[in-house]
């Protein structure tokens, strides 16, 4: 699963110790005493009743034990008829548990079939014990009624964690395996997607058709999928194996765009794994009112509907590349070899978020590859979970391993890992535990094992501190200079815990460098180092493979040398972050900045965009004419966007033609950019042009206008406002963004607008469905019982109206 894109971080840090809360029940794998072997599924669906009426035979054996029952999930289910090898059987079935007597004692080896006549009835689905999603419900109906204009019907599902037993009978735990066949009927007009191939299409007569799909490789139970709909198709391929993309039709013209790297990705990930794609095709799927960021479903993987994005998001950014990268590799890690229980699902989730780090340096380069990862380092440090071990015996939710630590924290540690055992035996250890584990279950230890097989080094160590154990490295460095004897003595002061690590360190002598690898073990570390020239910087972590937080005290001097010379993404980010505060006063550190404009990384350049301070007394004028050239001719649109953003704050009309000629772009960023700088010059021209744009138009500029209207306090923009404003407060780290949006929130708030307050009440119901895991659900009834407040001490007309749609949002939340 992958988790939403643009976590709230505002979110996370207020909420995280709501969910933090220990439970002492020890999570073992799941007891196998009959194994699954085969499921055959025959359904169609009540669109009435948002129910599925299905009929299975599910194929078993014993494990190990001999056994004359079986017990199988089965949640909310109306059973009407149980068969065993064709016998009527009696049953019990209770709790969401289908206990069934077998006909004999069957021993290990011994095969026996059950048939299950059913009506599975996910709308009355409550799972036991969990509070993070109560409605995994399995089998979602959207629009099952067509009575929304805005929304296709379609019906899709979510089996992670334990919720394909909301729709099929199942032994419901990620250490069984099992292979399929489905036969789904459907009316005519939809288009069906599950697992493994569409072997036949069959027209009923009767506005129905059935479409049977089969699967002949093993899977665990959660990662079964049905999908229907009304679809384009478009179809791409992979060395033989159709590889498919199912978006709504509007979409059909950028699929290729969305998701044409995927072949690329099959081959690369073949490669590095040594593992040929393993699976009978690849294909996926976009759905509506998605629960969370995408499935890696074998070969039908889901994605919400932000996987569908329009021409002028994928000239600035394919927000999505990460996660296609992160469903695929799960083809190996998840699908291919499972974990054997949620306490060690590290070894799905930390492989599927590697491997977008992975992908982006074989891409892009090794400066994307590592502002990703410094970005899901920090994902993890602001979350709070200093506590969590990787591999979790205890949890109150199994809902809650899928957190930072498991992805984020676990891309970290298994990029220290690659880094200390080297590229060639991490990727060979990888191939021998998926080659060991095969179409089987693992846990974290296997990963150990099979990686000291093929490094024949001892990992007991590593995989005791980072494994199964919590926090991460805690390091302060200081330097005791010797002149008379020419050394350096570079101390290292672990806080907290103690770590054992690898650690390099660079030292520059003039522009000389050398690369030094010690050993940190102890509380107190030093290490001497002799030099010659004169020292100009040491950078520690040179590598910055750590996952760790390091102070240290660097001057103005270092840092600008630093810029220069070191070449890691994170040397020359944190350089321009520390000299961008000195531009006032030194002329050095300003042509630094002035430097990185042309940094080879665009994020970077964006960063010293956004850094640089024009209203100082330095070389103002050469400033000036970088930024328009980048404006003009920066070969990444975003890059441009920035630049004109800068040349926007100097409301300079001369500037006009060339935001006029951005606005003209196909760029998002850049007509967006361009906007809001006709604005601060000439804010009538702007209102007339904004006046003039199409309406889906405006929802791709919904940021740039949402800022423009609110700062015009524009009354009659109330709804649109109102749709876009929560993303301003809570989905930006923008301090002056969060605080005009909270402007713009309270003035809605006020309002008398009935649209604006049905907007704003829905967009609080999206959003905590959506960031559940982060606790917006409550955050959002909180917010709408002060509307509610607000609205009460008004004197609003309609504040009775006003109050109910609030309170009826309150109680959707509440649900
Ligand atoms: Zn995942």
């Amino acid at each position: 699963m992958a988790q939403m894109k643009n976590i709230l971080l505002t979110i996370i840090i207020l909420f995280s110790a709501v969910i933090s809360a220990q439970n002492k029940i020890y999570r073992a794998e799941e007891e196998k005493i009959n194994d699954l072997i085969h499921t055959k599924l025959k359904v169609d669906f009540n669109f009435e009743k948002s129910q599925l009426n299905g009929e299975a035979w599910i194929t078993l054996k014993p494990h190990f034990y001999p056994t004359d029952k079986v017990v199988l999930d089965a949640k909310s289910f109306d059973i009407h008829q149980i068969k065993v090898n064709s016998v009527n059987v009696d049953f019990n079935y209770t709790d969401d548990e289908l206990t069934i007597e077998l006909d004999k004692i069957y021993k290990k080896g011994e095969e026996y079939s059950v048939y299950i006549k059913y009506t599975a009835k996910p709308e009355e689905v409550k799972q036991k014990g969990s509070e993070v999603i109560k409605d995994a419900k399995g089998l979602y109906f959207i629009d099952p009624k067509d009575e929304d204009p805005n929304k296709p019907t379609q019906i899709w599902t979510q089996g992670e964690t334990e919720s394909n037993s909301c729709w099929f009978p199942t032994i419901d735990t990620p250490n069984q395996k099992t292979t399929q066949e489905i036969y789904m009927t459907v009316p005519n007009k939809y288009v069906t997607l599950s697992n493994g191939l569409l072997k036949k299409q069959t027209e009923n007569g009767n506005g129905t058709r059935t479409d049977y799909w089969k699967m002949d490789q093993k899977h665990a139970p959660y990662l079964l999928f049905m999908g229907v709909g009304e679809y384009s198709i478009v179809k791409d391929s992979w060395n033989g194996v159709d590889v498919n993309y199912y978006v709504e039709k509007e979409y059909e013209s950028v699929a290729m765009d969305i998701f044409g790297n995927t072949p690329e990705m099959m081959t690369f990930f073949s490669d590095i794994t040594g593992i040929e794609y393993p699976w009978d095709k690849y294909s996926q799927i976009v759905v509506r009112d998605y629960v969370s960021g995408a499935m890696e479903n074998t070969t039908a993987v889901v994605h919400g509907e932000n996987a569908q994005q329009n021409k002028g998001q994928l000239i600035d950014n394919n927000e999505l590349e990460g996660t296609i990268a992160h469903e695929l590799f799960h083809h190996w890690f998840g699908d291919l070899v499972t974990t054997e229980s949620w306490s060690n699902l590290t070894v799905n989730e930390s492989f599927a978020t590697y491997s977008v780090y992975l992908w982006f340096l074989h891409k892009y380069g090794k400066d994307k590859a590592d502002a990703h990862m410094y970005n899901d380092v920090q994902n993890y440090l602001q979350s709070q979970s200093e506590s969590k071990d990787l591999v979790r015996f205890y949890y109150d939710d199994k809902e809650h391993m899928f957190d930072p630590v498991s992805y984020h924290k676990g891309n970290a540690i298994l990029h220290m890992l690659k880094d200390y055992l080297g590229d060639e035996a991490f990727f060979q250890g990888l191939n021998k535990y998926l080659t060991d584990h095969l179409y089987g279950t693992a846990e974290a230890h296997d990963l150990r094992l099979a990686l000291e097989d093929v490094s024949g080094r001892d990992l007991n160590w590593f995989f005791n501190q980072w494994y199964y154990g919590s926090g991460h490295i805690k390091m302060n460095v200081t330097y005791d200079y010797n002149t008379i004897n020419n050394t350096v003595t570079v101390n290292i002061n672990q806080q907290g815990k103690t770590f054992k690590f690898p650690l390099s360190i660079d030292i520059y002598e003039e522009n000389e460098k050398t690369r030094y690898n010690v050993w940190v073990d102890n509380v107190q570390n030093s290490f001497t180092f002799s030099f010659t020239k004169q020292l100009k910087l040491i950078n520690i972590d040179a590598k910055h493979v750590l996952l760790a937080e390091i102070t240290e005290k660097k001057n103005l001097e270092n840092y600008i040398f630093q810029y220069k010379n070191a070449p890691h993404y994170l040397d020359r980010k944190i350089a321009i972050e520390e000299i961008a505060k000195h531009q006032q006063d030194s002329k050095d550190a300003f042509n630094t900045i002035l430097k990185a404009l042309n940094d080879p990384y665009y994020e970077l350049r964006m960063l010293a965009l956004e850094k640089i301070d024009l209203f100082q007394k330095y070389n103002k004028k050469a400033a000036i004419s970088k930024i328009e050239n980048l404006a003009q001719y920066d070969k990444k649109t975003l890059v441009k966007a920035a630049a004109i953003n800068v040349l926007g704050k100097l409301i300079d009309p001369i500037y006009k033609p060339l935001f006029e000629r951005g606005m003209q772009s196909e760029s998002n960023a850049l007509v967006g950019s361009s906007l809001t700088a006709i604005y601060l010059i000439d804010k009538d021209a702007a209102l007339k042009k904004l006046s003039t744009l199409e309406n889906d138009i405006k929802e791709n500029l919904a940021d740039a206008i949402t800022t423009i209207y609110i700062s015009e306090k524009d009354k009659t923009n109330l709804p649109f406002i109102a749709r876009h404003v929560l993303k301003g407060m809570f989905l930006t780290q923008n301090k002056r963004t969060q605080q005009l949006y909270t402007e713009g929130f309270k003035w809605i708030s006020e309002s008398d607008n009935e649209l604006a307050i049905i907007n704003l009440t829905d967009e609080f119901v999206k959003f905590g469905f959506k960031y559940k895991r982060y606790n917006f659900d409550k955050l959002g009834v909180n917010m709408l019982r002060q509307m509610v407040d607000i609205q009460q001490q008004s004197s609003n007309q309609n504040k009775n109206e006003l109050i109910l749609i609030l309170k009826t949002g309150m109680a959707k939340l509440l649900e």
